[in-house]
């Protein structure tokens, strides 16, 4: 089977090799799918570099955080060979082998059946990112946020959960406000449904007042640092931001003002260790309420080869909506 490897040199670094290795390599598991479509996000970027971005435990190393198949061969009752199936998280393509190979062996229990009316193309076209784009949806709703309590913001909305996000919060009725560093790509993300685009420099700088005008009925946040700190100041009572990713950086330089005189929740978002169940509702939802014709607006098709630059590209913020890998 094809795969991509990293593989460590004399150095210790490690290295992608697109090579064909046999199928007895593949790590323990109860079910192997014909792999058809894995994808690249934020965290395939740390694990393709030299150093695995301190996610990467053994070399030679298979990554892909995500990917969508086909059942080939089960042990498991649950799961039979020709089964449509989706898998995102439990550190796959971290420390267990991923999607960028033609087959993956993996326990049953991290597998979703496909919903009805998702394609695998249109289950990877989502990935880890748009996954993670529903799930924060879903918690802003959890905690009372509804299209008649005003805008929502999304920010790093070029990137792959800002573009998921904003288009399944304009397909709901939110009007949404799109931060993005990109002014030239203003009209991808009016085509995804965003109404406003607030530039990253207007919202990054810190200010020394720790509640501002409020603004914002909820946010979903995938850049954190400053900016997320910043934003904390600008929601409206009781507003609720999730907080997802961490492309500005990890630090949260606020106060607990906002969260004690306006009720503000922080709600944090993780898609990796996400229960079975709520895992089914996210994707019940994606198959409802993204439109298709949207999600193929953010798309680029590539192969194992392209990953190495796309890799690097991603963690420079240099890559725009998802991109899908076809194995
Ligand atoms: P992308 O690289 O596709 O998107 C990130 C976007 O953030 C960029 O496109 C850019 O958007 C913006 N951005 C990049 N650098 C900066 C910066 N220095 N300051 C401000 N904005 C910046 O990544 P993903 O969408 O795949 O992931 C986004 C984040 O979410 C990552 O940190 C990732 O690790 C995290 N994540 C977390 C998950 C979880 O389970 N919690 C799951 C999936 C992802 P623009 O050009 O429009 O400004």
């Amino acid at each position: 089977m094809k795969a991509l490897v990293m593989e460590q040199t004399a150095e210790g670094l490690a290295e992608p090799h697109i090579k064909d290795i046999s199928e007895d390599l593949l790590p323990e598991g109860d079910v192997t799918v014909k792999v058809e479509y894995s994808t690249l996000n934020y965290k395939d970027g740390l694990c393709l570099s030299k150093k695995g971005g301190g996610l990467v435990r053994h070399y030679p190393h298979v990554p892909g955080i995500d990917f969508a198949g086909t059942v080939e061969r089960s042990d498991s009752p649950e799961f039979h060979p020709g089964d449509k199936v989706v898998l995102t998280g439990w550190r796959v393509g971290e420390v267990h082998w991923g999607g960028y190979a033609e087959k993956a062996r993996v326990k049953s229990d991290w597998l979703v059946p496909l919903p009805e009316g998702l394609s695998t193309r249109q289950a990877m076209a989502v990935g880890t990112a748009g996954f993670t784009a529903m799930l924060a949806v879903m918690a802003l709703e959890d905690h009372g946020l509804t299209p008649d309590k005003g805008p929502v913001l999304v920010t790093g909305a070029s990137g792959g959960v800002g573009s998921v996000a904003t288009a399944i919060l304009a397909h709901l009725g939110y009007e949404v406000a799109a931060v993005t560093g990109r002014p030239a790509g203003a009209g991808y993300l009016k085509s995804l449904g965003a109404s406003r685009l607030v530039a990253r420099e207007e919202i990054a700088e810190t200010v020394k007042r720790p509640l501002e005008s409020e603004t914002w009925a909820g946010c979903v946040d995938a850049v954190g640092g400053a900016m997320l700190a910043r934003i904390l100041g600008q929601m409206k009572y009781g507003g609720s931001v999730a907080a997802v990713g961490l492309a500005g950086g990890a630090d949260l330089p606020t106060s607990v003002i906002p969260f004690l005189l306006r009720g503000v929740n922080l709600l944090g978002i993780d898609s990796v260790m996400q229960p079975k169940e709520n895992r089914i509702r996210c994707w019940n939802r994606i198959a409802t309420d993204l439109p298709m014709e949207k999600l193929e607006e953010m798309v680029q098709s590539v192969t194992l080869e392209d990953l190495p630059a796309l890799g690097a590209a991603i963690l420079k913020g240099g890559v725009k909506g998802r991109v899908l890998v076809e194995l």
